[in-house]
Parts: structure tokens; C-alpha cells; sequence
């Protein structure tokens, strides 16, 4: 059961539970927290086992988006949503226009957007009803795949690293150990060939190595269970999280890590023992954050200049980063915790002070005719 304890230990402002059986719609939505703005997550579906679950998790990821949106300079708050159901069965039109019209009588304090299971089409249905959905086609207004622009991030995520460890943030001749070339890591491979890196890179997906044999010759296949024990300067997980742990983290040969993936580090000590073995680790929700970035100048009308720039950004966040993580001789996943939660208090402050509004820095899309 759901304990107003829980949400106060971990922050939350509200949780709703949306449902509709004519479409057999089961949904939680999470807002976390929107001192910076409103609640901005994308939405996963998922055959959870039972609500607890869902709720577990649609409460561990809205919290994820406060801090990624926080770091990254965004003017949002953190939500998330979660539907309960098999993807490869349960997903409607109906259902999909249902849950739109319920996150549309949240009047914007949560906006959605795809997520793990939820494709473009599945976010059009939703934007028939709100406009308080972001990741539609770029024929609607919409930014399109987010891939290239979370991989941008990855690879300014990099630079800073090298910055960090050698005063260089140049890639030329660097060795990459990239764990995943599906959407993002195989845009990551593009960037980094033609900034002149060496790539090693695994997949088990026989499309994905194929694409990248096919694309990039240059670069060279090792097995699934390798990559963590090759030579190289930077170990790259685009794949699941938790591949930073216990049994990998004594094989790895790098001397940074920084990837796309969510929640590298499987428990939050193994940050410290990274930094204790003198390995570099990009913050993981500061990194991957192109793609939340990307999305988010829809509402101001998107344009690929605009999105890179926010991306590029995350070069000098992530030396901020390090400068605390140096300071205050802590891990970098706590002092991005440190960075995420100063903005937020920082910010919250000149609200109530000053301001006393909380939309107006974060306008919302046109409405449209
Ligand atoms: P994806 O599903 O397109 O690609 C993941 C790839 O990893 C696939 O090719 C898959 O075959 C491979 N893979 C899975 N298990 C593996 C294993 N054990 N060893 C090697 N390869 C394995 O996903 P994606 O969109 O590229 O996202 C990659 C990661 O980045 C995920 O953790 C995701 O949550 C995170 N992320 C993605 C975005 C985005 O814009 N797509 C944004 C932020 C974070």
C-alpha cells in the first residue's frame, strides 16, 4: 500500500492512478517534484507483475527526471508515467486517447513522452488529446528520434572526461569500448569515427553488429562477455544499466567510463570505488540527458541548432561535476545529486521570494486551433 511516508522520504508531490476499462487502462503517474517547472517524464508500459511493482518503479524514475532535469539546466520538475500491460498485446488507440485525456486534466503539470515500449505512434494517439506531450513527429512539431542528440551528449560527455584525466578533450586516437550499438550507441559510433576514435564495441543483437559492420568497417567486434576486460581508454555502456558492479568492475582496463545507459552503477558505493581506482565516471543522468533536452524546446519550437547547443552544454556540467566531486572528495554520482538538489533549492528560493509564479519560465505549447 501506498504510505504518505514513503513519498515524503522521497519527495513527492503527488501520484495518480488513472483508470479506464473500456480500454482496460491502468496507469500511474508520478510527479516528483516541479519547483524548476512542470513535470516532465516519459511514459513506459510494462506487464508489471501487480500495482506495487508499477508503483515502485513509476516512483524510483519520476524521482531520476528531477535530478536529470535539475543538472541539465532545464527549466522542468521530474514526473513519469507507467501503464500496466503487455506492449505486445494490450496497446489501442482507445487506450492511448484515454490516457492522453487524463494527462491532459493535469493542465500541465505533467507532460509525457515516450519511454521504454512506447513508440512515436503510441505518443501521437496521446497528443490527439493534450498537448502535454512532447517526442511526436516532427510533421506535428515534434523533434523526432532523440538518439542523435543523446549520443551528442555522450560524446561531450567524454570530452570532459578526457579534459578531466588528461587536459586534452580531443577523441583522436582514443580507444572505445562501446557495450550496445543500438539507437544511441550507434549514433555514438558515428560521432566517434569521425572524430578519429578506435572502436571495439559488442551487441547480441545480429541486426545492430551487422548495421555496424556494414556502416563503420573500421570498427572492430569483440564478444559480449569482453568488453569489460579490454584495453581501452573509455568503456561506454549503451546497453542495460548496472554493468558497473561487483563482477565487472575488477576487469575493467579504462580509464573513464561514460555511456547512454540509465543507472550504470548498480549500487550507488560503486561510484566511490570507481573514483578510489582513479577511473573517471560521467555522471549517468547528466550524459544521457540530449535526448530530455532535445524534447524539451518543443514547446518553444524545436530546431536542430537549438538542440545542439543545449547538448553541448553538457561538456562544462560535467567538469562543474568533477570540481565538486574533487572538493568535497566524494563520488561524481553523489556530487551530481549535490549540483541537481543546490539548482532546485537555489531556484525555490527566488520563487516564493520573488517570483511567485511557477509556470511562466516554462510557457507551455501554443494552443493549437
Ligand atoms: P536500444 O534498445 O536501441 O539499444 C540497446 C542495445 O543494447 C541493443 O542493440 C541491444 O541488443 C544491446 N544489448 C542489450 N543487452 C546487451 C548486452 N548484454 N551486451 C551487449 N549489448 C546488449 O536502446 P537505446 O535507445 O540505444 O538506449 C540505450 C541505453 O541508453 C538504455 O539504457 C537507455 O535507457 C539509455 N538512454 C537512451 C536514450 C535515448 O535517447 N534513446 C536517452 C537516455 C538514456
Amino acid at each position: 500500500m501506498l504510505r504518505f511516508e514513503k513519498l515524503y522520504s522521497m519527495g513527492h508531490e503527488e501520484v495518480i492512478f488513472f483508470s479506464d476499462s473500456s480500454c482496460n487502462l491502468k496507469a500511474i503517474v508520478a510527479i516528483h517534484d516541479t519547483t524548476l517547472g512542470p513535470a516532465l517524464g516519459g511514459t513506459r508500459m510494462w506487464p508489471y507483475k501487480d500495482e506495487e511493482e508499477a508503483l515502485e518503479d513509476v516512483l524510483r524514475l519520476s524521482r531520476g527526471m528531477t535530478y536529470k532535469a535539475a543538472v541539465s539546466g532545464l527549466n522542468l520538475g521530474g514526473g513519469k508515467g507507467v501503464i500496466i500491460g503487455d506492449p505486445k498485446k494490450d496497446k489501442s488507440e482507445a487506450l492511448f486517447r484515454s490516457y492522453g485525456r487524463y494527462v491532459e486534466s493535469l493542465n500541465g503539470r505533467y507532460i509525457t513522452a515516450e519511454d521504454v515500449n512506447i513508440t512515436v505512434e503510441d505518443i501521437e494517439h496521446v497528443f490527439q488529446e493534450t498537448n502535454n506531450a512532447v517526442g511526436v513527429a516532427k510533421v506535428h512539431g515534434g523533434s523526432g528520434n532523440p538518439a542523435p542528440y543523446t549520443a551528442l551528449g555522450v560524446l561531450r560527455g567524454m570530452e570532459a572526461c578526457l579534459m578531466k584525466s588528461n587536459n586534452d578533450r580531443s577523441l583522436r586516437g582514443k580507444v572505445i569500448a562501446l557495450q550496445g550499438v543500438g539507437s544511441v550507441g550507434f549514433e555514438l559510433a558515428k560521432l566517434l569515427n569521425e572524430h578519429g576514435a578506435k572502436i571495439l564495441f559488442t551487441d547480441i543483437s545480429d541486426e545492430n553488429i551487422a548495421r555496424m559492420k556494414g556502416q563503420i568497417p573500421n570498427a572492430e567486434f569483440v564478444k559480449a562477455n569482453e568488453i569489460f576486460t579490454v584495453n581501452c581508454d573509455i568503456y561506454a555502456p549503451c546497453a542495460l544499466g548496472a554493468s558497473i558492479n561487483d563482477e565487472t568492475i575488477d576487469k575493467l582496463k579504462c580509464k573513464i567510463v561514460c555511456g547512454a545507459a540509465n543507472n550504470q552503477l548498480k549500487e550507488d558505493r560503486h561510484g566511490v570505488e570507481l573514483k578510489n581506482r582513479k577511473i573517471v565516471y560521467a555522471p549517468d543522468y547528466l550524459v544521457n540527458a540530449g535526448g530530455l533536452m532535445n524534447v524539451s524546446i518543443e514547446f518553444e519550437g524545436w530546431s536542430d541548432s537549438k538542440s545542439r547547443r543545449m547538448v553541448d552544454s553538457i561538456y562544462n556540467t560535467a567538469l562543474d561535476i568533477f570540481k565538486i566531486s574533487d572538493e568535497q572528495n566524494i563520488s561524481v554520482n553523489k556530487a551530481a545529486d549535490i549540483l541537481s538538489e543546490r539548482r532546485i533549492e537555489s531556484i525555490a528560493k527566488i520563487k516564493t521570494s520573488y517570483l511567485g509564479n511557477l509556470g511562466h519560465r516554462f510557457p507551455g505549447r501554443k494552443k493549437r486551433d
